[in-house]
């Protein structure tokens, strides 16, 4: 059945959030549509807390105004100078912050499913971005993002571009069964090719992995060789999240494809949305070696430019890493505790070499003993073991 695409006049677009998201880089996101017409059976976005759609694969909300709403966020957000060697938040000290990146969708709509080739949104937010000199994220499941290369390209030139492709496997049947809709992996993966031979930041985000059907270690290798072969940069990898209605519809897909499996998946999934713990700890593991196997990375760079609070950035990259990291051996509490710290000198107006310099690195809130030693070590040599360690 074709979607329906309900028109609407949105109030907001821009959504700014509280932390630097440390998985993208994010500090804010933009949608042009609410809902995806891509459909795959394990999305995450049609959970009853995004609201996103009454009828998540066929009525899709179309923010028919996305480019006045958002010109007029952009000024509030990047008052009088809009070029980012301008770009203003200064301090009593005169100290200049870098712009922020901003994501075109989420996982939970994506920005070049079919109704773009109609409306064209999200060409107008790149726009707007090109303008506005916006570090950029993108994160599609289509090749369709190949039409805006050329935008795409001039965001890079001026300021930083990212553009992820989301992939479950590179099986043919598998991602037919799942993802009925979105490209294939071949032509995402072709689609990647072309993004990387422009020289733009591009990798996989290897979402969902579905538990026992494509989580063996040949099939996580098969993914990332084909990756890496068509030029991907990273491969940041999660498993699958069960909520509610988005549980009711993988549920379903699994008895038609998968009916052995059906009561595996309860098990694993006892506790709650999240797989068991320790099928999570495995799974990044191999995860892990697989990548340093193939020599790639298993983060997202971030875009760091030379301004005058680069350390900082550097410093509280190195934090919100070793965050990322700890969260995926399920320590939360001690990645909750990074996580805080790598904000609170992210928001710093005063550059940390120059607190370290005066001894005033243990006046910072939230610092403890270790993480003091971790960043006196990467401030002296650049490095930082236990990140080294932690990445695997
Ligand atoms: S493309 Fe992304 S947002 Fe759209 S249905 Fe698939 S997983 Fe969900």
């Amino acid at each position: 059945m074709a979607a329906i695409y309900k028109e609407y006049k949105c109030k907001t677009m821009l959504r700014m959030h509280k932390y630097v998201d440390n998985w993208f880089w994010e500090s804010g996101s933009v949608s042009p549509y609410r809902a995806c017409e891509h459909g795959c059976n394990y999305c995450d976005g049609r959970s009853k807390k995004y609201h996103a759609s009454e009828d998540f694969d066929n009525i899709i909300h179309v923010k028919i105004n996305s480019q006045e709403i958002l010109r007029k966020e952009l000024d509030r957000l990047f008052p009088k100078q809009k070029t980012l060697t301008d770009f203003g938040m200064k301090t009593e000290g005169g100290i200049i912050k870098v712009k922020p990146v901003i994501a075109i969708s989420s996982g939970i709509s994506d920005a070049y499913q079919p109704a773009e080739r109609k409306y064209k949104l999200t060409r107008g937010i790149l726009k707007l971005f090109l303008e506005y000199e916006v570090p950029t994220f993108v994160m599609t499941k289509s090749d369709l993002v190949l039409r805006d290369l050329d935008l795409l390209k001039k965001i890079n030139d001026t300021t930083w571009s990212n553009v992820s492709f989301s992939l479950s496997c590179v099986d043919k049947k598998i991602t037919a069964e799942f993802e009925p809709i979105a490209a294939t992996p071949k032509r995402r993966l072709d689609a990647m090719k072309k993004i990387a031979d422009c020289g733009i930041l591009t990798g996989i985000i290897f979402m969902p992995v579905l538990p026992y059907i494509s989580d063996s270690k040949k099939q996580l290798e098969e993914t990332i060789k084909a990756s890496r072969k068509k030029g991907a940069k990273y491969i940041l990898a999660a498993s699958m999240t069960m909520r509610d209605l988005q549980a009711e519809r993988f549920y379903e897909t699994l008895k038609i494809h998968y009916p052995e499996l059906v009561e595996k998946y309860k098990v694993l999934y006892r506790k709650g949305y999240e797989p068991d713990g320790k099928y999570l700890k495995d799974l990044y593991q191999k995860i892990k070696i697989l990548c340093k196997e193939n020599d790639i990375q298993n983060y997202i760079p971030r875009y760091i430019p030379d301004m005058k609070l680069s350390k900082n950035l550097e410093v509280s990259t190195m934090l919100f890493l070793c965050a990322y990291f700890l969260s995926l051996d399920g320590e939360r509490y001690r990645a909750e505790a990074f996580r805080r710290l790598a904000q609170t000198i992210e928001d710093m107006d005063e550059k940390i070499e120059d607190i370290y310099g005066q001894g005033r690195l243990g006046g910072i809130k939230g610092i403890g003993k270790n993480t003091k030693e971790l960043i006196e070590e990467f401030l002296e040599t650049g490095k930082c073991g236990y990140l080294d360690e932690l990445r695997g």
